[in-house]
């Protein structure tokens, strides 16, 4: 795949950092002057309040948001009028505002500025907010006011969105258990209370484990990473306050990855791959193995609770994939031939090591490094030979400029007009065309940070929607980039640049969104990956290469032969990618099936991937111990899959860029993506909408000649 998975957070999901959310040492904030209570104030219809929230804040915002839902829920129940689309649905869409605002921007301060003392309030918080959703969808009165109305849909003549609505609200009350009997309710609040300490025990532990680091102390420790790299280990041993002479590999994937790509040193390789394929899997305070398996556990019994087979079957009821063994026949179909690639990518790799007197036998912290050697060998090309030309303002400068070009909108950046959780954070106003109407705010924090979690996503401080007046989307994008030495560029490499553009893409997504109802914002986890994925291509068309990809110090445009080696090797390497990717889907899926959600956390992996044939030579893309998307929320549980079936949207989709007049800037097909795919959000049905862009329902084969698998 051409970008590796990258989650989009639309549960949700904040800061840490001293400026911003500092513990006032005993003052406590006084109820009348919390600002994460009142409506956001100030421009462009009320922005986030960065530069007033204090840690202390939240729990006085909890208590307040909680209350006020449960007086708008209660006044909605106690309507003596029979249940209407506006009494009922309208009532719920405008109820719980206060409680999103303020989870919203505590997923901020969880997320992207973690302390302590975030850590002490999500332990406390999470599962009273668990509680409190709980008695509002366990709410007998209000469930037979949605019954009542989605009863009526057939004879009635609201729009089609809002019928979308009712159903769907419907739905999600049955999920959330609405039609149990009063101990079947009480089991499954417990269960979700239990769940919701499971997922921040889960998330501090990782995160404690992605906090620690490899020290190198001799320059020949260093060998084969080049300068730039070399800096970032140096500044990083900085940061820690390290004495000088120490380099340090922090235990994160945008650390590590690089030094198992450059490092010629196999026996570091071999300690920093182990120590990262460890999280969580240490056997000590960190150990996340017990807490998995009694996730897994309760993840089973409620769906037995709620009448499903499996916490799969249970949680893909509003997908695209419907039911788990949709998503695992794609899964196999393109299995055999990522295997079988790797078997060729480990011959090649293996013909290298012999020649330069290196193992016969590609170790899982070997294959980065060899791989690297190949591409050298076969394409006359290595990454840092490419890095010069990826300077990271460059390359957000290219998001933006590609997307007004497609679009019509302009980007305005207003840094330092508005107030943010952390100075590393630019923030852009998104108007259509230039001087045009306000259409959106988009912030952007780009680099890795102690108490940031690891990975990139993209998350939504406000969904848009249009059912009380226009509400204009403010949405963000986290990466998690290392920041290059103080004064100097920030150089990234082709992938983080494509990471730059699939979350950009979940970005627009929320930015060119036009739904009348909130509910209907949100799309299906497996269709959600598509905009992002498609997005990434435009990193390598010749526009944005001769625009943006220029010499950080010479301002020198690519060399053509140097473009040219770039898309002959794109396929380069796909196996492992896929496989590794794909083993980790298919395990959760596995996992996700088992009827009692009984597992040995030790021996499941290893039966599973023997199972499957997993090459020796690879390792999960994210080891059960560690494996956030799974266990860090319920959202992208028997939801890795969601990439790959994205993808198929998505590879097929950008052949209709490809394939027309204009190509990858082609006026009428970005207008119908925009339309169909882009504005609609949940409006309609996906599946509908994808076969209005195409003409057709997707084809599996776009993304087998993407990836240079044979096409069957
Ligand atoms: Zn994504």
């Amino acid at each position: 795949m051409k970008g590796l998975p990258h989650a989009m957070v639309t549960g949700l999901m904040l800061f840490g950092v001293a400026t911003v959310l500092a513990a006032q040492d005993g003052r406590s904030a006084g109820a009348g002057t919390n600002p994460l209570t009142a409506p956001w104030s100030g421009p462009y219809g009320g922005i986030p309040p960065w530069d007033q929230v204090k840690p202390e804040h939240f729990p006085g915002a909890f208590e307040a948001a909680i209350a006020e839902q449960q007086s708008e829920i209660a006044a909605l129940v106690a309507n003596t009028s029979a249940p209407t689309f506006d009494n009922t649905i309208v009532a719920w869409e405008r109820s719980g505002r206060m409680r999103d605002r303020v989870e919203r921007l505590f997923a901020v301060a969880r997320e992207n500025v973690s302390t302590p003392q975030i850590q002490a309030l999500e332990r406390e918080w999470l599962p009273k907010l668990a509680a409190a959703s709980d008695a509002v969808f366990m709410d007998a009165r209000l469930f037979q006011r949605v019954e009542a109305v989605y009863r009526s849909l057939a004879t009635s003549s609201l729009a089609a969105d809002q019928k979308r609505l009712t159903t769907l609200l419907y739905d999600v009350f049955l999920r959330r258990g609405a039609r149990l009997g009063a101990p079947e309710k009480e089991r499954l609040a417990a269960i979700n209370r239990e769940m919701a300490s499971r997922f921040s025990e889960f998330r501090q532990k990782v995160l404690a484990d992605e906090n620690t680091w490899t020290v190198l102390d001799a320059e020949a420790d260093l060998a084969g990473l080049p300068p730039s790299l070399v800096d970032a280990a140096k500044a990083a041993a900085a940061e820690r306050k390290l004495p000088p002479g120490k380099w340090v590999i922090v235990n994160t994937r945008s650390s590590v990855d690089p030094f198992l790509t450059f490092s010629s040193r196999r026996d570091l390789r071999e300690r920093v791959w182990t120590k990262f394929k460890r999280r969580g899997d240490n056997g000590d305070g960190n150990d996340t193995k017990a807490t998995i398996a009694r996730m897994v556990q309760l993840r089973a019994e409620r769906a037995a609770l709620l009448g499903f087979r499996s916490h799969a079957e249970w949680r893909m009821a509003d997908t695209m994939a419907r039911e788990p063994k949709a998503a695992q026949a794609l899964m196999m179909r393109v299995w055999p031939a990522a295997v079988a690639r790797v078997k060729e990518e480990v011959v090649d790799m293996q013909a290298v090591a012999v020649k330069e007197g290196g193992p016969r036998t590609i170790e899982p912290w070997d294959y980065l490094y060899y791989a690297e050697k190949v591409r050298k060998a076969r394409y006359d090309l290595d990454q840092g030979e490419l890095k010069p030309y990826f300077e990271l303002n460059n390359m957000v400068s290219a998001a933006l400029w590609s997307a007004e070009r497609r679009y019509g909108i302009t980007f305005t950046e207003i840094t330092g007009k508005v107030s943010v959780f952390h100075s590393d954070v630019r923030v852009w106003e998104v108007t259509d065309g230039e001087g045009g109407a306000h259409r959106a705010l988009f912030y952007m924090d780009n680099f890795a940070r102690p108490g940031k979690r690891s990975g990139a996503w993209a998350f939504g401080y406000r969904p848009q929607h249009a059912f009380d007046g226009p509400i204009t989307p403010i949405g963000s994008n986290n990466n998690n980039f290392v920041k290059g030495a103080p004064g100097e560029a920030t150089l990234i490499s082709l992938d983080d640049a494509e990471t730059l553009f699939h979350e950009f893409g979940h970005a627009l997504h929320g930015q060119l969104s036009n739904v009348r109802y909130p509910g209907l914002a949100t799309t299906p986890r497996d269709f959600v990956e598509f905009p992002s994925q498609v997005n990434e291509n435009w990193v390598l068309t010749r526009e944005v290469l001769d625009r943006f990809a220029r010499h950080y110090q010479t301002g020198q445009p690519m060399p053509a032969a140097l473009v040219e080696k770039v898309e002959r090797s794109r396929r380069f390497n796909q196996g492992y990618a896929t496989v590794e990717y794909l083993a980790a889907a298919i395990l959760d899926m596995e996992l996700h099936t088992r009827p009692d959600g009984r597992f040995d956390p030790v021996t499941f992996e290893r039966d599973e991937l023997a199972r499957i044939g997993m090459p020796r030579e690879i390792a999960l893309r994210h080891r059960l111990p560690h494996f956030d998307h799974l266990f860090g929320s319920d959202s992208y549980s028997a939801g890795y899959y969601s990439y790959i079936w994205s993808e198929v949207m998505a590879a097929d989709a950008w052949q209709a860029f490809v394939e027309a007049p204009g190509g990858p800037w082609d006026e009428a097909v970005a207008q119908r993506f925009r339309s169909f795919i882009l504005a609609e959000g949940n409006s309609t049905d996906r599946a509908e909408a994808y076969r209005r862009f195409r003409g057709r329902d997707p084809e599996v084969r776009a993304l087998f000649r993407d990836r240079g698998f044979p096409v069957d």
